[in-house]
């Protein structure tokens, strides 16, 4: 029977959890990460309800997009929802896992899957993250370059789009002289000696750093392995919030705003002026992404899908993108099936339940 540690490692293979925002609390919010999985409840919050509904179905994981604890609790009295929640989950032996913002931002995540509901090809992130990337080079004996390149790559390093296993090498000469004490993999302690050696270099996300550089330790032959590691201006195509893409034709704005209420089952949606322009670019974000509205009309997207909207806020917007609220808990319902495909491809021997609670706070009259 796997542990809730082993289902976390599956989400966190598809959203490392080295990407969620500074702000927020993903992760193991209550329970043990060694206790034995039963069967899993996934849900877009967690109340009171969610617990109940896991003791029902005898589920003892729940996974929540939005986290419970979010700021942090300096006493677990029961005054609030959250602290009733927190001690119910406790008491009925229950563990709350969270995968937001890493969620978020991971490419395939809760905008990709709005963006298949929406069925738009040629989906790309629309704001693709900065500071992400870094670059290595290291210095290898040519003898030793094939074995040092897998290991560097086979850790995650030199994933340039759909292309993995770029690097480049370039042979020169290397020079060292090790002190006394030292036990050099080539030449002699205390002599100067020249190597021809091959200067390799690769790209590599920053979270995978750490890996990355224990596969080079691990596989490089010297004693002391000469590395640089340079920060990158360039962004991160496959990591950040958003996504844009295309529908299948173009239609016009009524049409497209049908469309949406129909696919995300909203009661109503809030919509900028219509000018009556045709709509085939979408940029989409799901939750509070007014922040994105910027790179939604930077990427020419004729309409940008997202949440929580303020008044002022509909100004903002260029007259070519259609700017539409959808409503928070609307946006990310699909959130649930995302995270049961990440688990159903991994991990068969469970349960995995979707939360039948409508845990949305707001209701439209
Ligand atoms: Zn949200």
């Amino acid at each position: 029977m796997p542990n809730v540690q082993d289902v976390a490692s599956v989400i966190e293979e598809f959203a490392p959890i080295s990407l969620q925002e500074s702000y927020d609390n993903c992760g193991l919010n209550v329970g043990s990460p060694l206790m034995e999985v039963k069967a899993v409840l996934i849900t877009l919050d967690v109340t009171e309800e969610v617990i109940n509904e896991a003791i029902d179905l005898g589920a003892n994981l729940i996974i929540s997009h939005h986290p419970l604890i979010f700021g942090g609790l300096k006493s677990i009295t029961g005054k609030s929802p959250v602290e009733r929640t927190v001690i119910k989950a406790i008491q009925s032996d229950i563990a709350i896992y969270i995968s937001h913002t890493n969620l978020d931002k991971t490419f395939g995540g809760v905008s990709f899957k709005m963006a298949e509901m929406l069925e738009l090809s040629n989906t790309r992130v629309l704001s693709p993250e900065k500071n992400s990337l870094l670059k290595l080079v290291t210095f290898v004996p040519s003898s030793h370059l094939e074995k040092v390149r897998t290991a560097i790559f086979d850790a995650g390093a030199g994933q340039i789009g759909e292309y993995d296993s770029c690097g480049f090498s370039l042979l020169g000469t290397g020079t060292f002289k090790g002190s006394e004490i030292t036990n050099p993999f080539l030449g002699k302690p205390g002599e100067l000696h020249e190597e021809q050696e091959i200067r390799f270099e690769t790209i590599l996300p920053t979270r995978l750093q750490h890996k990355v550089l224990k596969a080079l330790f691990e596989n490089h032959p010297y004693e002391e392995v000469a590395f640089d590691l340079y920060p990158l201006n360039n962004t991160h195509p496959r990591q950040g919030l958003g996504v844009v893409g295309e529908l299948p034709v173009p239609v016009d704005e009524k049409m497209f705003i049908e469309q949406v209420k129909k696919k995300f089952k909203a009661e109503c949606v809030k919509s900028s002026t219509l000018q009556g322009n045709q709509v085939y670019r979408v940029a989409i974000c799901g939750g509070s992404g007014f922040s994105l509205a910027g790179e939604a009309i930077k990427a020419g997207a004729d309409a940008f899908i997202t949440a929580d909207v303020k008044y002022h806020q509909f100004f903002e917007v260029d007259k070519k993108t259609l700017l539409l609220d959808i409503g928070h808990n609307e946006s990310e319902q699909f959130t649930k099936e995302l995270i049961f495909d990440i688990l159903k491809k991994k991990i068969s021997n469970f349960a995995i339940y979707f939360s039948k609670t409508n845990t949305n706070p707001i209701n439209y009259f």
